[in-house]
This record gives C-alpha cells, sequence and structure tokens, in this order.
C-alpha cells in the first residue's frame, strides 16, 4: 500500500481544485441530447467477430491525477502541445460490443452517471445500432472502478442488462465488496474516494448472488481470453479477442489517456499498486507492439482504436484510421 508523500498531497490539493467529478446518486439517467448527432457505434470485424465500439461518453479530471509523477510544467506544456486544456483531462468511456453469431458479449459496462453527467450514453448507442439491453448474453469487465460497472444497475435498483451474465474478476470483488475497502492511496479528496468506493457496491450489489468471478488468464468465453493485468487493481485483467488469425487487444486501464500514459510514461494516479501496474503495462505493451496488435483503449479517443509502436526509450501511440 503505497503512503501519502509530499506529491500525493500536493496532487490531492490539484484535484480538489480542478473539481474532480463524480456523481452523487449513481443510477441511470439519460444524458442530454447531442447537438451535433454524432454516432456513438464504430463497427469493425475481428475474423468472424462483428465487433462495435459503443460509447458511454466522456468522463475527467484534473490531468494531474492521471499523470500523476509528471512534473507539473511539463505536463502542463505537452497538453499544450496536444492542444489539450490544462485543467481537465477528458478520457472516453469505449466499450466494446462482440456478437460472435451465437452470442452478444459486451465488453465493459461503461459509467452511467456514477462519474458525473457525461456517462450514461451505451443504452442510446446500442438503441442506435437496433438491439436493446435485454440483448446482451454477457457483460465481461476488467475491473469494478465505477466507469466500468456503473451501468450494470438500472434506475429501480435491478440489473440494467436482464438477461447478461455478468463476468468479473475475483480479486476485484474480494476488495472492493469486502468490508471497508481502503482506498487511501488514491490522489483524490477522501470525500471522492467515499462516493467512488460506495459507487461501486451500489453498481455491483443487484449482481451479488449470481455474478461469475474470474481469474485473469482464463478464455473467459470463446473468442475472448483475459489476461493478469493486476496493479491498477487488485484482479485488473486487460482482454484478447481472437477469431480465426485475427486479434484485438484491449488494453483496459493500463493507460487512461495517449497522451500521458503512452507518448510519456506518466503513472495513472488512481492505480493501488504502482510497481505492478507498471510491470503489467510494460508486459503488454511490449507484446502488443513486437505482434503488432491491433489495440482499444477503454479510455482513449473515440473510438479507441490504433498500434503501440516501440521506440527506443518508450512506446508511442498509433491511432488507427476510420473504416466505412
Ligand atoms: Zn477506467
Amino acid at each position: 500500500m503505497p503512503h501519502p508523500t509530499l506529491p500525493r498531497r500536493r496532487l490531492m490539493l490539484t484535484a480538489l481544485a480542478g473539481g474532480a467529478t463524480l456523481g452523487a446518486t449513481p443510477a441511470a439517467t439519460q444524458p442530454a441530447a447531442d447537438p451535433a448527432g454524432n454516432a456513438a457505434a464504430y463497427r469493425f470485424r475481428i475474423g468472424a467477430i462483428r465487433a462495435t465500439v459503443l460509447s458511454d461518453g466522456l468522463i475527467g479530471g484534473p490531468p494531474a491525477v492521471y499523470a500523476a509523477d509528471a512534473p507539473e510544467l511539463e505536463l502542463r506544456e505537452v497538453l499544450r502541445r496536444a492542444f489539450l486544456p490544462a485543467d481537465r483531462l477528458v478520457l472516453n468511456l469505449n466499450t466494446l460490443l462482440l456478437e460472435t453469431g451465437s452470442q452478444r458479449i459486451l465488453l465493459e459496462a461503461g459509467a452511467g452517471a456514477t462519474m458525473g453527467p457525461g456517462g450514461g450514453r451505451i443504452f442510446a448507442a446500442l438503441a442506435a445500432i437496433g438491439l436493446a439491453p435485454g440483448d446482451i448474453d454477457a457483460v465481461v469487465v476488467s475491473h469494478t472502478h465505477p466507469d466500468h460497472v456503473g451501468n450494470l444497475r438500472d434506475a429501480e435498483g435491478g440489473r440494467a442488462f436482464p438477461r447478461a451474465t455478468v463476468f468479473a474478476p475475483r480479486a476485484d470483488w474480494d476488495f472492493f465488496m469486502g468490508a471497508a475497502p481502503d482506498l487511501s492511496y488514491m490522489p483524490v479528496p477522501a470525500e471522492f474516494r467515499q462516493r467512488f468506493g460506495a459507487a461501486i457496491r451500489h453498481s455491483l450489489e443487484p449482481l451479488r448472488r449470481d455474478i461469475v468471478l474470474y481469474e485473469p488468464g482464463a478464455e473467459i468465453l470463446p473468442g475472448l481470453a483475459s489476461l493478469p493485468a493486476a496493479g491498477h487493481t487488485p484482479g485488473m485483467a486487460a482482454f484478447l479477442v481472437h477469431s480465426g488469425g485475427d486479434q484485438l487487444l484491449l488494453t483496459a486501464d493500463l493507460a487512461y489517456h495517449p497522451v500521458v500514459n503512452i507518448d510519456r510514461p506518466w503513472r495513472p494516479g488512481p492505480d493501488r499498486d504502482p510497481a505492478s501496474a507498471l510491470a503489467a503495462r510494460q508486459r503488454i505493451f511490449t507484446r502488443a507492439a513486437a505482434e503488432r496488435l491491433p489495440v482499444l483503449g477503454f479510455h482513449f479517443p473515440f473510438p479507441g482504436l490504433g498500434h503501440l509502436l516501440r521506440l527506443e526509450q518508450g512506446f508511442a501511440w498509433v491511432p488507427m484510421g476510420w473504416q466505412f
């Protein structure tokens, strides 16, 4: 368990000043209509599997939370050069629907209203491609942070995906659903941490009796392998979707934003065990670059698809071109 250090205290103040958002009432709400009416669904194929990135919307917070060890001035300059604001880093919520022919599997549930008003779009995105929550057979989450499980509970306290078998890593369930998980490692105000923990329990409570807990490393469903990637949370998994010779690697929260966690190797502040998280990031990024795997970043700019390029020192993110 990391202990508070001076830089960490400074981060907490930054988080407070920057107004990291976390919804007060984690329940499904309808986001405002999109003025531009842009699509929130992006289709492509992984072998025989039809894949669709479905956006649950946007969350965000002070950049220093997502790049915890970045020197303040350097972080400011990196954001400026990427034409990003200095006071708030926006993160996407790129859930992925897999249609295998026999099953519809959703990878990550999205935030819903648990992390502010910008989430909760997944139901509109599903409707836009002609599907309802009842059409989903399985929901598999990489870890149980609120932005990955927030949509699992509906406004009435039931299951938002009524027919779906939900899979979550066992070590996350044990930690976050156990009595009083210690979240003091998170570089955010205590009140934010309290609501963060409550949002996880609130979202997962309706599933208590029939959630399926997995050990990362297992083939969870045909075509969907999980890879151990613990560190960000006790049980986080990355995913490898495979069909025929095609593969797609999902990096979960090994990186929040390519500008600060790939192109610069800064550390996501909410990593519970920074050394393990760094080792997982290094191991999985190295494999992605060596095998030239297509990658989906859950929080990367929509639709979040690209490749990791190995550099002499570190990695670079190379977004994939849009396909029609
Ligand atoms: Zn996340």
